[in-house]
């Protein structure tokens, strides 16, 4: 793994600057995959593409539209610049701050609020937004703060699932991925018809008998993938 620049981003509105890390190369060796297109990979670390201002609660993209001229280049460049002097750390991307710290990821609840004050500009956008909400979802059953009773009840939840369906209806290879949404949402018949046509592909074909397997146990929670 190999990190890139650090870059500095201004709220729009109050002009608060956060910094986010870059990654130069990374890869996906020793990666966890999940059911619902999660990647926990060690090698690449994701950083905010999003963040909510700390100073005035704005929701901004961390992308050029509001990246500030000026990187902090990675620690380890300074220590092996002969050149460098401490008096460079007052970088003028600071902006009147001393110090800058690390834009934050949406939690779920301010995943909901972007979506609902249509901060995304495109499908892209809402992709990112309303994977990251299944995802935030799903991490928190894992680590215990919500249960799968509460969950199941969930409007927002299911609302989420079906919009991330309609995204998703022209991707070629969604297929397994449309019959997990299914699954997540409780409809098992239509998870099974979607699965049907995969059960034999020789790359996808041990997979899909699994999520078959669990649809037909009643099964809805997310699994970890064995990647061919
Ligand atoms: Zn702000």
């Amino acid at each position: 793994m190999m990190p890139g620049p650090t870059y500095v981003y201004a709220c729009p509105d109050c002009q608060y600057r956060v910094t986010k890390r870059s990654l130069a190369s990374g890869n996906t060796f020793g990666a966890t995959h999940y059911s619902d297109m999660r990647v926990d990979a060690p090698m690449m670390p994701s950083y905010p593409r999003i963040t909510k201002c700390e100073r005035c609660e704005c929701t901004f993209w961390l992308d050029e539209t509001t990246q500030v001229e000026g990187a902090i280049m990675p620690q380890i460049a300074h220590f092996y610049d002969d050149d460098f002097t401490p008096s460079e750390v007052k970088n003028p991307a600071f902006g009147d701050q001393l110090e800058l710290d690390p834009a934050k990821e949406l939690d779920r609840e301010d995943i909901k609020d972007a979506l609902f004050m249509n901060v995304q500009r495109d499908d892209d956008d809402e992709r990112y937004l309303r994977y990251r909400l299944l995802w935030a979802y799903h991490k928190q059953l894992e680590d215990g703060t919500l249960t799968r009773e509460v969950l199941n009840e969930d409007l927002d939840y299911l609302e989420n699932i079906d919009a991330i369906l309609n995204l998703i209806k022209e991707d070629e290879n969604g297929h397994l991925f449309r019959a997990e949404l299914n699954r997540f949402a409780g409809r098992f018949e239509r998870s099974l018809e979607l699965l049907e046509p995969t059960l034999n592909d020789p790359l996808w074909g041990v997979i899909s008998k699994k999520m078959k397997e669990l649809s037909e146990a009643g099964n809805r929670e997310v699994f970890v993938l064995d990647v061919p």
